[in-house]
Formats: C-alpha cells, sequence, structure tokens
C-alpha cells in the first residue's frame, strides 16, 4: 500500500468559485490565473474546473504549452511576459499574449520576425515597485509599442499591493486612471482582494476598471485573501484541496512526557496522540507550532510538537475511537463533510495559503474528485 497521503482536487469548488467572481464582478471577463502549475492544484486537474474561464493567466511557457495541449483555444496571457528574445517565437507559435514591462521587452519585439501579430498587455508600476513602468515612462512606452507592425493591440495592466489590507487600491488606480485615460486598449486591474473587497466600490467608480478583466488567483482556490480579517466562508469559497491522511501510530503518555524532536511539547497528565503520515516533505509548514488545527475522523483537535520530514503528531484526547488508521485532514474537507480552512493552517504556522496550496510536494498522490 502506499503511504495514506493524498491531495484531492476537488473540481466542482473549483466551478462554483469561479462563479462568485463572476457575481461579483458581473461586466467583467475572467483570466484564471493559474501560475505555479495552478497554486500547486495540477494545470490539468484545475482546469477541469476552471474551464469557464474566458482565458488563463500564468508565467511559464511550459505551462501555457500544457494548457494547449489540453485544446485550450481561448486567450493565455503571461503575467511577466517574455525573460528573453526568442521566447517571442513561443509566444507567436503558441498564440499567447504577453505583459510589457520594460524597454528590453520592447526592443524584442521590435527586432522580432513575426508571422502573427501580438496581443500585449502594457504594464503600469502603480506603487508595488515590483514589474512596470512608471508613470512618467509609460506613454512613451505605449508610443513606442503602437509603432511596431508586430502588435496588433496595446491593453493596459497593473497591480496592487493592497487590496487585502487597510491602504486600498484608491490610490493606485488614480495613477492608472492619469496614465492610461485616453488610450485605447483593454485594461486589467483586479486580484481576488479587489475582486472581493472592491469590486462593488472603488473599482466601480473607476468605470470600466472592472469592466474589461479581473485576474483572479487564491479566491479560485477557495482562500479568503484578506484572511483573517475574513474567512473563506464569508465570501462564500469553498475549499478546492484537500490535504488528508491517516494515523499510523499511536502513543499514550504520561504527566512530563515530551513529543518529537527538542521535545517543544511536554504533557501535563495522562493523554493519547495520534502519529500522522505528513511531515514537511510531504510540503506541511514545519513553522506550524503545536496547536496547528487538523481533523481527525472529522473532529477539530491539534497537533503536537516539531513537524518531522515525514511525520506530525496529534491530540487524540476527546477522540476514544480515533487510532490506528483513522483520516486525518491536514486542510480541506473531511469525509464527514467537516471543513478545516487552509486559511487557518496557514495563519497558525506564520505564513499565507498560497504557500501552502503551492508548496505540496511531488510525492504526495493528487486524485481529482468533484
Ligand atoms: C498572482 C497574480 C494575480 C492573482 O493574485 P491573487 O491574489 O492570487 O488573486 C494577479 N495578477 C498578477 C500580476 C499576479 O502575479
Amino acid at each position: 500500500m502506499p503511504r495514506p497521503i493524498l491531495a484531492t482536487v476537488h473540481t466542482g469548488a473549483l466551478r462554483h468559485n469561479l462563479g462568485i467572481a463572476r457575481e461579483r464582478a458581473p461586466d467583467a471577463r475572467v483570466w484564471a490565473v493559474v501560475k505555479a502549475n495552478a497554486y500547486g492544484h495540477g494545470i490539468e486537474r484545475a482546469f477541469e474546473g476552471l474551464r469557464g474561464a474566458d482565458g488563463f493567466a500564468l508565467l511559464d511557457l511550459a505551462e501555457a504549452e500544457r494548457l494547449r495541449a489540453l485544446d485550450w483555444r481561448g486567450p493565455i496571457l503571461l503575467l511577466e511576459g517574455a525573460f528573453e528574445a526568442r521566447d517571442l517565437e513561443l509566444c507567436s507559435r503558441l498564440n499567447l499574449w504577453h505583459a510589457v514591462h520594460c524597454n528590453e521587452q520592447i526592443d524584442w519585439l521590435a527586432a522580432h520576425k513575426t508571422q502573427q501579430p501580438h496581443k500585449v498587455f502594457l504594464k503600469l508600476n502603480s506603487g508595488m515597485n515590483r514589474l512596470g513602468f512608471t508613470p512618467a515612462a509609460y506613454r512613451t512606452a505605449w508610443a513606442r509599442l503602437n509603432a511596431l507592425p508586430q502588435v496588433e493591440e496595446i491593453g493596459h495592466m497593473t497591480h496592487f499591493s493592497d487590496a487585502d489590507g487597510a491602504r486600498g487600491i484608491a490610490h493606485q488606480v488614480a495613477l492608472f486612471e492619469q496614465a492610461t485615460d485616453d488610450l485605447p486598449g483593454e485594461r486589467t486591474l483586479a486580484n481576488s482582494a479587489a475582486i472581493l473587497r472592491h469590486a462593488r466600490g472603488a473599482l466601480r467608480g473607476a468605470g470600466s476598471l472592472a469592466a474589461d478583466w479581473v485576474r483572479e488567483g487564491i479566491a479560485l482556490y477557495g482562500c479568503a485573501p484578506d484572511f483573517p480579517e475574513h474567512s473563506a466562508a464569508h465570501w462564500g469559497l469553498r475549499p478546492t484541496m484537500t490535504l488528508s491522511t491517516r494515523v499510523i501510530g499511536v502513543q499514550r503518555l504520561q504527566a512530563g512526557d515530551t513529543v518529537g524532536y527538542g521535545s517543544t511539547f511536554t504533557a501535563d497528565g495522562p493523554m493519547r496522540i495520534g502519529v500522522v503520515a505528513c511531515g514537511y516533505a510531504d510540503g506541511y509548514p514545519r513553522h506550524a507550532p503545536s496547536g496547528t488545527p487538523a481533523l481527525v475522523d472529522g473532529q477539530r483537535t491539534r497537533t503536537l510538537g516539531r513537524v518531522s520530514m515525514d511525520m506530525l503528531t496529534v491530540d487524540l484526547s476527546g477522540l476514544p475511537d480515533a487510532g490506528i488508521g483513522s483520516e486525518v485532514v491536514l486542510w480541506g474537507r473531511a469525509g464527514s463533510g467537516a471543513l478545516l480552512p487552509v486559511d487557518e493552517v496557514a495563519h497558525a504556522a506564520g505564513t499565507i495559503a498560497y504557500e501552502l496550496l503551492c508548496a505540496v510536494a511531488p510525492r504526495v498522490r493528487f486524485e481529482a474528485a468533484d
């Protein structure tokens, strides 16, 4: 028997979560962001649930090829554009839209002999200071692109740094509007947090800004971008991945006994603990401290002691029927229907759900279910 650890991808939940984006931004087309192998779900599995999207956004050319191999003929956007000049050949061949965020990418386009004119999204750095042209340089970049016969369509794009937090998006929206005001072309601004928190507010106020394309990632995968202020349930999102395994050992502890490497947990009385087939080599966060939630036989309990490479330990106090073979859900949906949002596990471990979903290790078996 293989190790009992399993990641189940819920394609019905992906479909449902896409529907939530459509409700929040009804006039927009949706780029389903499937970078990082669909946030760890696997492009091919996620595609089953997300084929109703208007387009797919990612950054790896090999992932774009995988989407085309699934017979997806619709739009695909490379969020970071070409990494070197010869990437443009593949962009032509696969008919990819691509971001243009620096002058070098415009030089490559100018030198590119293409059969097929390119569709690009020019990227504005409106304050994130990651990729993009400054507002002062934006128009010159647009004029250069616009003069190229290789380029057929120029859209406009920016990315928010604080859509999930108190600072919000208004300052970036204002810069974007100034920079792009009288330029033709489609617009794309919103990530998940902006779709959920601002599509009915600041973005709607900005006229067509919500109305072209939104770029939705984490919310498609059932997580709240603004946890713990809001939960996935608050936004009506359903978990799209369950990481489950089983209890493979049971120990009885007395007061003063410790658990695991470094003896970081000490029992203060008699208790029963379960040893679980999941460790950091499966992608479970080693930083998750004692007390991180888990479900055993659908009941909520907590981890104890340090996570090791292949195992971790859970408290079975109050679970007299649990033992070898009991179902353990590290995040997602138990057989009983009980839920443990990955947001809660990530929060306990001092990180975000994005990181946990992306980090599920190749040795974990994946399965798609509806
Ligand atoms: C990852 C990414 C997104 C999606 O962000 P979420 O917070 O997962 O919705 C949108 N736009 C760009 C440019 C990205 O890199």
